[in-house]
């Protein structure tokens, strides 16, 4: 399994090499590229071998997550969409579909999903999107915001209403019908190909609902948001390895008042800052990684911890890297600058921070009660 995420690593790293900001700054990842780290498998590592994925356990699948966030967030991103995207079909396919739809995941086909709307972002109670069943089809209306890679997807596994409750269906972005109109000017994350998509009548067989039949509304969307939390979490260590090394190396060789800047003792304060938030996040992510391997009951809590953490570390430590590049870092093209831009972006998604925080203060209240008895 070691040699495994060995060989993913060196593929992931000559795959994207040193181009991150040629894509930031021109807003595009080449397509030809996101098709080849699918069909190895990249995209969406722990899907298993079977199916043809990498098989990665959780753990392994993150290390390769944060390598990817260190080169390139944009493409950590498309990742991530593709990664839940793959997760939720694992997890709520039926056999038929696991064996359809997987297959085209690993093969070079992309994927992005939507669960936020225009009137549902952190409250996804309020989606409106709906999956209306007609004899052997069904009709999907509504409109999904911000689909990460919405802009370079075969595929989009959207969440709908449906049949009382909610289900995934999986949505060619070729069908008619479907609308994909690209975010022009994102903050970060400048090359990840967000769109909004918007669904007029999109007729789809039946057999594209996931599983279908309707599952509660909180169990689908807490489930898939679970694949993407950790990966975002990984991707944030990516950032906080990207941003240690970056600050660093110029500390150790800028010289200001007669020697290198790093001997400044506050310049040092920011350093040890930077290795604390990267050492921090990366053992929040093992602890819920092995969680996951292990199919432990805090497996979803942990996530949330790891995703909160990592997530306010790497803002803030791209915030302390921009401020010891100082104006070597305090433009386009430069890695701190992106990471800047790309840090804010994981306090908002896949939860927000407020989000994030409610529920850890609802699990540290449920703590406290079964204390009590
Ligand atoms: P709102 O829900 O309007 O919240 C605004 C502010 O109020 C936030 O600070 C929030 O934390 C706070 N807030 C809201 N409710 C409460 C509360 N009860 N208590 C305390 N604070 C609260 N969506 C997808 O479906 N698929 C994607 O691939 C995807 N990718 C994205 C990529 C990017 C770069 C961005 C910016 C967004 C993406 N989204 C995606 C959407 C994302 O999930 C939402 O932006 C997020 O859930 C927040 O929703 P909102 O933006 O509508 O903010």
């Amino acid at each position: 399994m070691a040699d495994s995420l060995a060989a993913a690593v060196a593929a992931v790293q000559s795959l994207i090499g040193d181009r991150a900001d040629a894509w930031d700054l021109a807003r595009l990842i080449p397509v030809p590229l996101l098709r080849e780290l699918g069909a190895a498998g990249l995209l969406c590592a722990q899907v298993p071998t079977g199916y043809g994925g990498l098989g990665l356990t959780s753990l392994l699948g993150g290390e390769l997550t944060a390598e990817t966030g260190r080169l390139c967030s944009s493409v950590r991103s498309v990742q991530t969409s593709h990664g839940i995207a793959a997760w939720t079909i694992q997890r709520f396919g039926t056999p038929e579909q696991r064996h359809a739809w997987l297959h085209r995941l690993t093969g070079g086909e992309l994927a992005a999903v939507g669960f936020s709307e225009p009137g549902a972002g952190s409250d996804l109670a309020g989606m409106t999107t709906t999956i209306r069943r007609d004899r052997d089809e069904v009709v999907v209306d509504g409109h999904k915001a911000w689909m990460t890679a919405g802009h370079y997807a075969d595929l989009l596994v959207l969440f709908c209403r449906y049949e009382g409750g909610a289900a995934a269906v999986v949505a060619p972005a070729a069908t008619p019908g479907v609308q994909v109109r690209r975010i022009a000017d994102p903050l970060g994350c400048r090359a990840a190909g967000h769109a909004d998509v918007r669904l007029d009548s999109v007729r789809l067989p039946a057999d594209h609902v996931l599983g279908g039949v309707g599952l509660p509304l909180p169990l689908l969307v807490t489930t898939a948001l679970a694949y993407g939390r950790m990966s975002v979490a990984w991707g944030c260590v990516g950032i906080l390895r990207a941003c240690l090394a970056a600050a660093s190396r110029h500390a150790a060789s800028r010289e200001q008042f007669g020697k290198p800047i790093g001997q400044h003792q506050l310049v040092a304060g920011h350093l040890a800052d930077l290795l604390v938030a990267e050492q921090v996040a990366t053992r929040v992510c093992e602890h819920a990684g092995r969680c996951w391997d292990a199919g432990s009951a805090d497996q979803v809590i942990a996530t949330v911890l790891a995703k909160q953490v990592s997530a306010g570390q790497a803002a803030r430590a791209a915030s302390t890297a921009v401020q010891v590049l100082a104006s070597a870092g305090a433009r386009d093209g430069q890695v701190v600058a992106r990471a800047y831009r790309d840090a804010k972006l994981m306090e908002i998604i896949e939860g927000s921070n407020e989000m994030c925080r409610l529920m850890l203060a609802e699990h540290a209240l449920t703590l406290a009660t079964e204390e009590g008895q």
